[in-house]
């Protein structure tokens, strides 16, 4: 008998290939097991639109030239349920069945199930009616983790909101009269890896006036992130680099409140913002306490003793995550659910 974690395991590393182009679909990985544990064949999805990872690895050559050599019953691993719906391609739970005798399958081992209202458990139904024997929630931690983005669109109806600023030791993110660079060129770099990992990125007026930034991912190869810019006033000129044509941007104005912008963007399939500032904007969502990851960047080696003070644990962060040194500076990771 294979071992279910180390299979979901490798799953979980072809699933992470698709991260920066299966946006707002999930990352999913799959692999054929023999029951000599022999990895028959592998596929992952790849990009948005594209062939679902179970029909990458089911219709490989690989797969069908090595069954053709092996006597042995596979196993099919797969990091999540296989869809039962027909979207831009056919159910996967459709595929395999139609595949079980070719390929000898099974059994079919599942890492997380698929809260998507078109699958949730039909996919894993389908399989046992055709008499699979189908194993659920192995590594279902990990599955999540990775896929925490499109899991909380699905079943929170809003995207996954990561907060992120950068503050001196004494706990300013910027001073009120000069450009203060607090960054180093590493988690610069790190911030743009951020940029590309989520669908959008989002900052206030004053951070749009200021800083007058482009909000493009120039520092890791990815896509732009859709804009949003809030506005309440309107102070922000149609001329700012916020609104240049390497992206979409999207406009809250007047008093707009937090649920309608969560429940406008889930609307428009976007599964996850990250929230660069400013101080303005971090404040008020702290204190709705709809968010789930918190980052701070602390540079150790610059103190100014007046400015825009930055959220303090007041606020209410959630828990410690992880803590790195990055070239001198810290980051802080806290993780709210
Ligand atoms: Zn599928």
């Amino acid at each position: 008998m294979p071992d279910y974690e180390k299979y979901m395991t490798r799953c979980l590393q072809l699933a992470q290939l698709g991260e920066y182009y299966v946006a707002p679909n999930p990352m999913v990985g799959a692999v054929l097991v023999a029951a000599d544990g022999t990895i028959i064949s592998e596929g992952w999805h790849r990009r948005f639109g594209g062939p679902h990872a179970e029909v990458n690895c089911l219709n490989s050559e690989s797969a069908n030239r090595l069954i053709a050599e092996s006597h042995t019953p596979t196993t099919l691993f797969v990091s999540l349920e296989p869809c039962s719906h027909f979207g831009k391609t056919p159910p996967c739970a459709d595929l395999i069945v139609s595949k079980k005798d070719e390929l000898r399958i099974e059994r079919v081992v599942i890492g997380s199930l698929d809260p998507n209202p078109l699958v949730a458990g039909r996919g894993v139904k389908r399989l046992k009616e055709a008499g699979i024997d189908v194993i659920t929630g192995v590594l279902e931690k990990e599955c999540r983790h990775l896929n925490r983005r499109f899991l909380c669109l699905q079943e929170k109806h809003r995207p996954y909101i990561i907060l992120k600023w950068a503050q001196t030791a004494d706990g300013y993110i910027g001073s009120t009269d000069r450009r203060v660079v607090i960054s180093n060129p590493l988690t610069k770099q790190i911030v743009h890896k951020m940029r590309a990992e989520n669908m959008a990125i989002m900052v206030g007026t004053n951070t749009a006036l200021t800083d007058n930034p482009k909000l493009l991912c120039t520092h890791w190869a990815g896509r732009n992130p859709v804009r949003i810019l809030l506005d309440r006033q309107s102070r922000v000129p149609q001329n700012s680099n916020i609104f240049s044509e390497d992206a979409p941007t999207i406009v809250y104005r007047d008093n707009t409140q937090w649920q309608f912008i969560l429940s406008d963007l889930a609307d428009r399939a976007i599964h996850s913002v990250l929230v660069e500032g400013g101080a303005t904007v971090l404040k008020h969502i702290l204190e709705t306490g709809i968010f789930d990851e918190v980052h701070i960047e602390v540079n150790p080696k610059i103190s100014l003793h007046s400015g825009i003070k930055a959220p303090d644990c007041r606020h209410g962060f959630g828990s410690l995550f992880e803590d790195e040194e990055i070239d001198g500076n810290f980051l802080y990771t806290y993780h709210n659910y």
